[in-house]
């Protein structure tokens, strides 16, 4: 059986921000059924059995088209699936957006990653379709738990990494992340100035004022995680797009709906969008 580094909770509905090249466009509307009053999520058996039998260590709170904080029984998934699967490390992967206000919640996770491309207003509404950027600072003083963030590189913010990191590190970030958009073949005039202390799997770690800098390419990457998507659907592929380009028959999924799903992508062509518009989610 197949190593898992990792297992996602994905939930979809009405997001808070509006990025552009949000992944929920690139999964099939179908795996993107509403999910954010449903308890426990659909399929839920299925994934705990999933995640127990392959002894896999995390789960992750995350969407395909929204925000983690945004689930109704935020607080109730995590007691769930710390009782359902015991010594699990639960983290989430959120924009930030609410994390200050539901920090009591926030902190029941064992850690967290805070999508953030810019402190620059302009920039921010550029790429996530709000100018109201996260205060960083704050939920780095009420968290309780590691904070890393997770900044996507492309052309609207690419000339303002170096300066963001720094930015980071002064505030006491000790972890980040840099990733191009999925399927962003552009190479970007980042962390020139910095040599690569190591790598991980592949992706250049570098040390920056304390801070450790990931910068992470998801086409070479080689991380594999199980996904429950939001209608149910569990499948077995890190990049999530890549569950609906494999005939239904190739894949191990345990719900009804799931051969259907993927015939559906398949007949719209639902991976046909331009390079410009891919990343994986917050
Ligand atoms: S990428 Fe994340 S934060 Fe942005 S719109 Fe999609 S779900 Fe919301």
């Amino acid at each position: 059986m197949p190593r898992y580094d990792f297992a996602n909770i994905l939930f979809a509905g009405p997001c808070n921000r509006f990025c552009p090249f949000c992944i929920g466009k690139q999964v099939p509307d179908s795996a993107n059924a509403y999910n954010l009053d449903i308890f426990p999520p659909r399929n839920w058996q299925s994934f705990v059995r999933e995640v127990n039998d392959r002894e896999i260590g995390e789960v992750v709170f995350t969407g395909t088209t929204t925000d983690p904080h945004l689930y109704a029984y935020e607080e109730e998934l995590i007691a769930l699936a710390r009782r359902d699967m015991p010594g699990i490390r639960l983290s989430i992967h959120t924009n930030g957006a609410l994390s200050l206000r539901k920090m009591r919640v926030f902190n029941m996770y064992d850690r967290a990653c805070i999508s953030l491309p810019t402190f620059d207003k302009q920039t921010y509404a550029h790429m996530m379709g709000s100018s109201k950027v996260p205060d960083l600072a704050g939920i780095l003083v009420a968290a309780k738990i590691p904070v890393k963030v997770s900044c996507v590189v492309n052309e609207h913010n690419a000339h303002q990494v170096d300066e963001f990191l720094q930015q980071l590190a002064a505030l006491g970030l000790k972890r980040a992340v840099l990733r191009r958009l999925f399927g962003d073949r552009r190479e970007f005039p980042v962390l020139l100035r910095h040599t690569p202390a190591s790598y991980y799997r592949g992706n250049p770690v570098y040390n920056i004022n304390g801070m450790e800098v990931t910068y992470w390419n998801f086409d070479t990457t080689s991380s594999r995680s199980i996904n429950l998507f939001a209608d149910g659907t569990i499948g077995l592929d890190y990049l999530l797009v890549r569950e609906f380009e494999r005939p239904a028959e190739a894949l191990q999924l345990h719900s009804g709906t799931a051969r259907q799903v993927a015939k559906n992508a398949r007949e719209q062509n639902a991976l046909r969008f331009s390079t410009e518009n891919r990343t994986q989610n917050v």
